[in-house]
């Protein structure tokens, strides 16, 4: 019924077919390509750099509704490049018509009609060498005489009443700030793609953004110090070089320890062949190598810079230009989940350097720092070259890891036994980088003297992530060690839990832990994991039937590995409010030193935090 009433009042002319003008052809695709004033600022600047400008200075007023002007020190026009270079499908890009090899931003040459199409656009420009400079004024599409103008070498382009010309889109737009905010987003991703380029933007009154150039620096650091100036000066603190290539694909750039990790995914970005992209590739693949070190709800801070033989990477999948399509969407994906396991295991257990700056935030009374925000503080330490020590040492540590441990078969922690040093002859001394453990406070944490500070270890973290990596090794290797109980225990569990333990009895099996139905509701244990020490098979059973009972049918125990260890290590024999020996604290900071990725447990959260001589004088004053 609607549809017959709806058709009924199309307008008759509606089975004429006829070309469409110009004017309304330029509006449909500058719906595509300029979406919002963000958009406009993207490709004006994206211009810009393909000119060549080492400086570029963007100024939006209103949320870029009045005004958006960019001024760059490029390459310029000339008077008779300014008038093609604001019709459509003109560029000056594509050189012999080739889309497979794209090496410029721009390569469709409709950024400049669209915008043009749409509002009320000055463009002034001197091109390189020439004596004087040119202008032409575009009003919704109809074009102005070139002039004369006045203007350095570059070109500065002035786009007045964004989509005054099609009020529907104008309609869209969302508040100054919103429109402002984005745009600025924007342009820090452009800055973070171009460390060699200087870049400005303000609102009319003031600067809101500003990168200087780092051309004088070599290209890492010029690109670690750009990301420091955009995502903050902990990030470039805390950032682990990425560095890596396969086939002919080069992934590089900077990834943060998984202990400074945000709420969201929102900084992560990842640039294919210079260019800002988002895709979903990216986060699948951050959150699959990161997957052992972060809790679900925390994303690590990072930006990836891809790049590909052109013709590898198609770039003309949207008018945005903000997606790309890769020839081999696996071998990309590949190499950053290698890379970023590469470099986070490279990384052992060193611990974001905001840890440190968190705790003495918070001993400082003015200012209480929660922990749960310490990738967010800023700090003023210099990374300590403690992960140094510890990378050294886990190198010697390695080929032993199997026989340093909490031995399982005794029930206690065992002293690390390094090939050539019996280290049980060997002195807890001062010089090991976790330091010689002097006690222990509320039966929860080791306290212990390095030889140019102290170190707290929260035991519970510190054990659950140990338990965790050994488990995963010896499930990689000869499999878990079990134990086998003298009395097998019955563990009493309501119904479901206990059928949900019995169907998962051979997953449960693989990681050393070994049950029988028995009877309704009921378990009986007959080995543990001999990792674990002693344990509270009781409690540790009924947990894990809770534990099954939230856990995804779908998902392997081996996929949830991280719960279902610290469950277990939370029943094993270093739990928090269990008093330890003074050798059991040693072996226990030692295996951190050797374990890779100990600085932090499961959840993301740091395993300790070190104090430097240096912080604590100036807790006191003394500094
Ligand atoms: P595209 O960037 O895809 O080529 P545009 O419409 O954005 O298309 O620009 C058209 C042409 O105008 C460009 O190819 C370039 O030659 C010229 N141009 C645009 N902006 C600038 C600028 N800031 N400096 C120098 N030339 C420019
Ligand atoms: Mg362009």
């Amino acid at each position: 019924m609607n549809e017959i009433t709806h058709r009924k009042n199309l307008p008759q002319s509606a089975g004429i077919i006829r070309r469409l003008s110009e004017r309304t052809i330029n509006q449909i695709a500058a719906g595509e390509v300029v979406e919002r004033p963000a958009s406009a600022v993207k490709e004006l600047v994206e211009n810009a750099i393909d000119a060549g400008a080492k400086h570029i200075d963007v100024v939006m007023r209103d949320g870029g509704r009045e005004l958006i002007s960019v001024t760059d020190d490029g390459c310029g026009m000339s008077d008779s490049e300014l008038v093609l270079a604001i019709e459509r499908h003109a560029t000056s890009k594509l050189r012999d018509e080739d889309l497979v090899n794209i090496e410029s931003l721009g390569f469709r040459g409709e950024a400049l009609a669209s915008i043009a199409a749409v509002s009320k656009v000055t463009l002034v420009s001197r091109a390189k060498g020439a004596d004087e400079a040119w202008s032409i004024k575009v009003d919704a599409g109809t074009v102005h005489k070139v002039a004369p103008g006045a203007q350095r070498q570059g070109t500065r382009i002035e786009v007045r009443d964004l989509f005054y010309a099609t009020p529907a889109r104008l309609k869209f737009l969302k508040t100054t700030r919103t429109e402002y905010g984005q745009a600025q987003d924007m342009l820090k991703r452009l800055a973070m793609a171009n460390p060699e380029v200087a870049f400005t933007l303000g609102d009319g009154n003031r600067t809101t953004f500003q990168a200087a150039s780092t051309l004088q620096l070599g290209q890492e650091e010029s690109r670690l110090e750009r990301l420091g100036s955009i995502l903050g000066k902990d990030f470039r603190d805390n950032a682990l070089v990425i560095d890596a290539e396969r086939e002919g694909i080069r992934l590089s750039g900077f990834a943060a320890l998984p202990t400074y990790s945000r709420g969201n995914a929102q900084h992560q970005f990842l640039f294919v062949n210079g260019r800002a992209v988002r895709d979903r590739l990216l986060v699948g693949a951050v959150r699959g190598a990161y997957q052992d070190y972060l809790a679900r709800d925390r994303h690590p801070v990072l930006a990836l810079f891809v790049d590909v033989p052109p013709d590898f990477v198609d770039v003309n999948v949207h008018p945005a230009k903000s997606e790309v399509r890769f020839q081999d969407q696996g071998l990309v994906r590949g190499l950053i989940v290698s890379a970023l396991r590469h470099a986070l295991a490279a990384a052992g257990h060193r611990a974001s350097t905001t840890v440190a700056s968190a705790a003495l935030g918070a001993m400082q009374p003015q200012n209480n720092l929660p922990y749960s925000n310490f990738g967010a503080q800023p700090s003023a330490r210099a990374p300590s070259g403690l992960s140094d020590a510890m990378a050294e040492l886990q190198q010697s540590y390695t080929s032993q890891t199997d026989q340093m441990t909490l031995d399982g078969g005794a029930g206690q922690i065992s002293q690390p036994t390094a090939r050539g040093v019996d280290i049980d002859a060997v002195q807890p001394s001062d010089d090991f980088p976790l330091g010689s453990a002097r006690g222990q406070l509320h039966a929860t944490y080791i306290i212990s003297q390095t030889s140019d500070g102290l170190v707290i270890v929260d035991q519970h973290a510190a054990h659950e992530r140990l338990v965790y990596e050994r488990m995963k090794k010896a499930m990689e290797s000869e499999g878990v060690k079990r134990q086998t109980l003298l009395l097998p225990e019955v563990v009493e569990l309501e119904e479901r839990p206990a059928a949900r333990l019995i169907k998962r009895a051979d997953e449960l099996e693989a990681l050393g832990l070994v049950i029988e139905p028995f009877g309704e509701g009921a378990v009986v244990v007959r080995e543990v994991p001999a990792l674990l020490g002693t344990t509270d098979v009781k409690g540790l059973v009924r947990d894990l039937g809770d534990e099954l009972t939230e856990l995804d049918e779908t998902l392997s125990l081996k996929e949830r590995l991280g719960d279902v260890c610290g469950t277990m290590a939370c029943h094993g024999s270093v739990r928090a409010g269990r008093r330890l020996t003074v050798e059991e604290m040693n072996a226990l900071l030692r295996e951190m030193e050797a374990t890779p990725h100990s600085g932090q447990c499961n959840h993301g959260r740091p395993t300790y935090v070190e104090l430097k001589l240096a912080d604590i004088e100036k807790l006191f004053g003394r500094r």
